[in-house]
């Protein structure tokens, strides 16, 4: 049988340093992985400098690495990626599955339906920019299709772009590559091939999959784990203020991590070292209390 080596990743934005909902992705992402014997890569996905904090890209390895997370390889950064992100740009924008858009976020709200995900986009610049209109953003060009797949925990996904969300952008006006297409690109050139990362991405995955298709890569699995709400049902971010894990005990964050995936770490763990506490997830690595569930409530911050 030709068995494909398993090859995971964590692929942090550098927004703010490691918070305990963070901490519970890398964890899911890495246990996975290892538990399979396979590799993982840590992605610093730093393409959003408006959005970025200094330094909290090293203040996140540097606590990974302090709480005994162990990657292959060195780190990638997206930011040093960009003439890849324009040649595939380019080729889809030959291939005319892309297009250049001149729409504001006005004129997109003027003529717009509204679905679940926002405004969809009217197809504006679609057949060729109107006269009048300069080109702002790149978008791909999507089907009235459902797109499906399979997640590990969460089912059947099935989206119909086309209906649901329109041609979307791949290039912000800005000139900043969005996460959509790095992100498909980059685990396709990692030859990532389980992505195992939180359900508030579990929307995003059909436009992942499209785009897979439209640049001919492959697909990987996908497994989306719950993500840790505060008490008004808020992911935890750097926006709802969740604290950073910089100074915080590792042993202890590990076990609270390891006890929102359901692994019911027993007590003693909470006071072992670093090494027993892995050797010990490693062996009781499960996903099956975790089906279906898109969110929970944080364990206690710090
Ligand atoms: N960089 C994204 C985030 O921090 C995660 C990307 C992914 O895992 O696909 O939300």
């Amino acid at each position: 049988m030709n068995h494909i080596p398993y090859r995971g990743r964590f692929a942090p934005s550098p927004t703010g340093p490691l918070h305990i909902g963070s901490l519970i992705a890398a964890m899911a992402s890495y246990l996975d992985a290892r538990s399979r014997s396979g590799h993982w890569l840590v992605r610093m996905e730093d393409l959003d400098p408006p959005r970025e904090m200094p330094g909290a890209a090293d203040s996140i390895l540097h606590t990974l690495d302090r709480f005994g997370f162990e990657w292959d390889g060195p780190v990638w950064y997206q930011s040093r990626r960009s003439e890849v992100y324009q040649a595939e740009l380019e080729r889809l924008l030959a291939g005319g599955q892309a297009f250049h858009c001149g729409c504001s976020r006005q004129d997109i709200l003027q003529d717009a339906r509204f679905g679940a995900e926002g405004p969809i986009y009217p197809g504006t610049c679609r057949e060729g920019l109107p006269s009048g209109k300069r080109p702002r953003a790149v978008r791909l060009r999507v089907a009235d299709a459902e797109i499906g797949l399979q997640d590990r925990l969460q089912g059947r996904i099935c989206q119909n772009l086309g209906r649901e969300l329109g041609d979307f952008v791949i290039r912000r006006a800005d000139g900043l590559f969005a996460y959509q297409l790095a992100v498909v690109i980059d685990d396709a050139d990692q030859g990532i091939t389980d992505v195992v990362r939180g359900s508030d991405l579990l929307g995003s995955t059909p436009r992942q999959c499209w785009l897979q298709t439209q640049l001919g890569l492959p697909r990987p699995n996908y497994m989306h784990v719950p993500v840790a709400v505060n008490a008004a049902g808020d992911k935890l971010s750097k926006q709802t203020h969740a604290p950073g894990l910089e100074d915080a005990d590792p042993v202890e964050m590990l076990w609270r991590a390891a006890a929102f995936l359901e692994l019911s770490p027993p007590e003693r763990l909470r006071a072992a070292s670093l090494s027993s506490f892995w050797d010990w997830a490693l062996n009781h690595w499960q996903v099956d209390r975790l089906r279906g569930i898109l969110t929970k409530p944080a364990p206690d911050q710090i």
